[in-house]
């Protein structure tokens, strides 16, 4: 593949192709590749890349180590070019949400989360998804389409923007990332992948390992993939501990079924060398369908060997849904339950409920927009005058 051949597919908000290339979603071997290409020495990816993901530019005039000549040269085939904010709201906790739009009239979420000294940002991987969770706004959409690197990356470049320049890359508010916003970020494994490369790149934005999560429903090859591509945390959508429920709540797994899944699991967690191989299983909680003590019994049994820790979340409701959120007292003595019996387990906890900002809230009405953008707006005006609620986080 040649830079140019890279991340040409249409951009959140454009309506009209470009043929420039747009280097925000190059990754530091793509963005060397296109200079060489272009008879330009490789150091000049870094200085381009720096400019890009620390600083934020969007204009090469911005680039003052780059020389006049090669700035126009660069303007006239290649572009930086981020998803179109379409909205922007913060919450009263601090949490911080951007509406990106995409086309069709669609749009893409993107949820930041401050938690002391850390700050989690839970990015978007696909215009909708075709996995079809019954539980799962996003998928009730279906699928639209993949995002590009750019897109994806652009999340964080974007955010990153909001925040204002940094000075070093210790001192950015985004410490960690996790795909788990809109879509199934291994069904869309290449742009993903590049995405996450520029996360952890010093040049790009610097976040280990151990701070980057790719959460899946259960694509059982991509897992082994990414095992083989790039050492990330990995987070498993499981809702289930035995197929047949599995197969209602998350129609993949007819495709993999638990036995490959945890299989996957274990190489997985054995590849990862580094000390935190630990897989989470994220559970979420839907009232007399998954939260019983027999259901706490058959996860233990299934997760025996593998090192896991298990993140309950409580279900957060969306028109027609067809769920409840479970009872606080089932939530508590499956945890309890679950902990008593040597697996590692936590409640996820609330966040960002008065913008919308929750799992499964991402971007409800594709095909209502407008009427989205109203209730968003008032959300936001109104939010001092909105009681608390305990819906989950974003992440
Ligand atoms: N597609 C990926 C990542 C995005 S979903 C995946 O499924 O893992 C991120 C997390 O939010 C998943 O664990 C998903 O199951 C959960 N989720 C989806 N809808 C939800 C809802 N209505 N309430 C609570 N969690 C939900
Ligand atoms: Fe897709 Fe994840 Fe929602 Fe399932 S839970 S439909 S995989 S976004």
């Amino acid at each position: 593949m040649t830079a140019h051949e890279v991340d040409r597919g249409s951009q959140v908000g454009d309506a009209v192709q470009t043929e420039k290339v747009n280097l925000l979603g190059l990754t530091r071997p793509q963005m060397e590749e296109f200079f060489l290409a272009m008879g330009e020495k490789k150091f000049r990816a870094q200085q381009v890349l720096k400019w890009i993901h620390h600083h934020q530019a969007d204009d090469f005039e911005q680039m003052t180590d780059v020389g006049k000549a090669l700035r126009e040269k660069l303007a006239r085939v290649a572009e930086i070019r981020g998803p179109k904010v379409l909205h922007e709201g913060i919450s009263r906790d601090g949490t911080r949400k951007w509406v990106f739009e995409a086309d069709n009239g669609g749009a893409v979420e993107t949820v930041f989360i401050p938690d002391g000294r850390r700050g989690t940002l839970c990015v978007s991987s696909q215009v909708g998804c075709a996995v079809d969770c019954s539980f799962c706004s996003t998928g009730k959409q279906g699928f639209q389409r993949d995002m590009t690197s750019a897109e994806i990356i652009g999340q964080v470049w974007q955010a990153s923007r909001a925040f204002g320049p940094r000075k070093n890359l210790g001192e950015h508010p985004i410490t960690n990332v996790v795909m788990m916003g809109m879509g199934e970020p291994m069904l869309n494994y290449e742009p993903v992948l590049s995405a996450m490369r520029i996360m952890r790149d010093d040049l790009g934005y610097g976040i280990s390992k151990r701070r980057i999560t790719l959460s899946t429903s259960g694509v059982v090859p991509k897992i082994d993939q990414l095992s083989r591509d790039l050492d990330v945390s990995l987070a498993v959508s499981l809702h289930a501990p035995n197929d047949e429920l599995r197969n209602q709540l998350v129609p993949l797994n007819r495709k993999y079924p638990l036995a490959d899944l945890m299989a996957a699991c274990k190489r997985y967690s054995d590849a990862i060398t580094h000390r935190h191989n630990t897989i989470t299983m994220e559970y979420v909680m839907l009232r007399d369908v998954n939260d019983k003590p027999e259901h706490a019994r058959q996860l233990v049994k299934l997760l025996k060997g593998i090192p896991v820790k298990v993140n309950l979340i409580p279900f957060n409701p969306f028109p027609h849904a067809g769920y409840e959120r479970s009872r606080k007292a089932d939530i508590l003595a499956f945890h309890k339950f679950l902990n008593d019996n040597g697996v590692l387990t936590t409640v996820r906890t609330t966040r960002g409920d008065d913008i919308d900002a929750a799992c499964g809230q991402l971007v409800g009405e594709v095909k209502d927009r407008t009427r989205r953008s109203e209730r968003w707006q008032a959300s936001i005006f109104h939010r001092a005058e909105q009681p608390d609620s305990n819906a989950a986080p974003a992440q």
